[in-house]
């Protein structure tokens, strides 16, 4: 039987998330993404509130819930602020994902522990300089020496490389059939030969920090391996393939904000002695977000519903991805145009909505890998 409503938990979740977002991520919004200023004490308390680990088991200190309460509660933070979504998001679905699955009980309990309960935060580290969407293509290496490996290379795009104090990163150990053999590594911030970069200025997501990182014979016992050698990008994409319907919820989150302040605004303004919400063109804009950010949440409980019954979710984590963004940057753009010119400036908080909106069109795997993704399994599958 399909089931459209969630459960008494769920409500309360979504219902607590709100409220949480509303009194503690709301003020200073506007500020963090003039200055970028990371949201520090908002993910502190969210540490403490159980939502940097909320799907890792208790016994790792984690809040042991399912992905749709997880994804309640992101498209909650993104309503309110992308950039705050996005830290916690890394930190869920990447970082605690792939050590909760992958990770030794040693590596659980030094690093998974902190991780999951926001003591620490962590960071995840695939893309180079010259490897995005072509992950595999990676340079940096990581030589074993004795008891540990030796790191070499640089790193881009690390979403909280700067404020992370654990970096899950993926590095070639070598070549097999021509192809690069990967393997993923935690490494601990303040090793000898690690250095962070400098944070990006970037058009939208400003308040969470983006950076480069570099390994210069940068030591990590061999302890810190995760999974077995040559592991790695299969444990990497399996950590984006759940990541996915986190980054949906989060364009679920940022269109649901650019409705309701289009509906809000659409009451106000008054223009030709009426209220712009009565004008047909912006009623057929406001029905239009209303259904598109429902079919969203469609593919995006889905998505999460068949990653709870352990289904295979692959096509559906990437068309959720691919629908959600899709309507982040179709409400976002209506929502400014709703508000007129007073879309257009800062104070109204509703052009941040646009340029947030555009990164969840690119992160964790561009539109165009969506396509291929979904393509390739309804080609196999058909
Ligand atoms: C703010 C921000 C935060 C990020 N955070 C992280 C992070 O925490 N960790 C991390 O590892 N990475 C992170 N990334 C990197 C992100 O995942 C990559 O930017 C993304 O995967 C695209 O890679 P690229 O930028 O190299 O673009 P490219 O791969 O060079 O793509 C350029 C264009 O070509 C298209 N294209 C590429 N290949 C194909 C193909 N086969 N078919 C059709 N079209 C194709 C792409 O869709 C895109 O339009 C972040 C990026 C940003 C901007």
């Amino acid at each position: 039987m399909i089931e459209f409503e969630l459960t008494p938990e769920q409500h309360l979740i979504k219902k607590t998330t709100r409220e949480f977002s509303q009194k503690h991520i709301l003020p200073g919004v506007i500020e963090r993404d003039e200055k970028s200023i990371f949201p520090k004490n908002e993910i502190k308390l969210m540490g403490e509130l159980g939502y940097m680990g909320m799907m890792v088991p208790e016994i790792w200190n984690g809040s042991e819930l399912d992905t749709i309460s997880y994804v309640l509660a992101i498209e909650e933070i993104a309503a309110v602020e992308l950039a705050t979504s996005t830290i916690m998001s890394v930190n869920n679905s990447l970082v605690c994902h792939v050590l909760n699955h992958y990770g030794s009980e040693e590596q659980k309990e030094k690093y998974l522990k902190p991780l999951a309960s926001g003591a620490k935060l962590g960071a995840y580290s695939l893309s180079e300089t010259q490897s995005g969407s072509d992950a595999s293509n990676m340079k940096t290496l990581a030589n074993k020496d004795g008891e540990n490996y030796l790191i070499s290379g640089s790193k881009n795009w690390v979403t909280s490389g700067i404020s992370s104090d654990i970096v899950i990163t993926f590095c070639v150990t070598g070549r097999k059939e021509n192809k690069n053999e990967i393997s993923a590594f935690i490494v601990e911030k303040g090793t000898e030969g690690f250095t962070v970069g400098k944070k990006e200025d970037k058009l939208g997501l400003r308040a969470s920090d983006t950076c480069q990182i570099f390994f210069d014979n940068c030591k990590v016992p061999s302890k810190n391996m995760i999974g077995k050698q040559g592991e790695g990008f299969s444990i990497a994409l399996n950590a984006l393939r759940g990541g996915r319907i986190g980054i949906a919820a989060q364009a679920l989150g940022l269109a649901r904000s650019a409705l309701e302040r289009s509906i809000e605004y659409s009451k106000e303004r008054i223009q030709f002695g009426k209220k712009i919400s009565q004008f047909g063109s912006i009623k057929n804009k406001l029905a239009e977000m209303a259904t598109d950010i429902e079919a969203a949440r469609m593919l995006v409980w889905k998505a999460a519903y068949l990653k709870d019954q352990n289904k295979n979710y692959l096509k559906e984590s990437s068309m959720a991805k691919l629908f959600a963004s899709k309507v982040a940057m179709k409400a976002s753009s209506e929502c400014v145009q709703i508000h007129g010119g007073y879309g257009y400036i800062q104070e109204y908080g509703v052009e941040r909505l646009m340029r947030d909106a555009k990164i969840t069109e690119i992160y964790e795997g561009t539109s165009e890998i969506q396509k291929l993704v979904i393509a390739r399994e309804i080609l196999k599958n058909n």
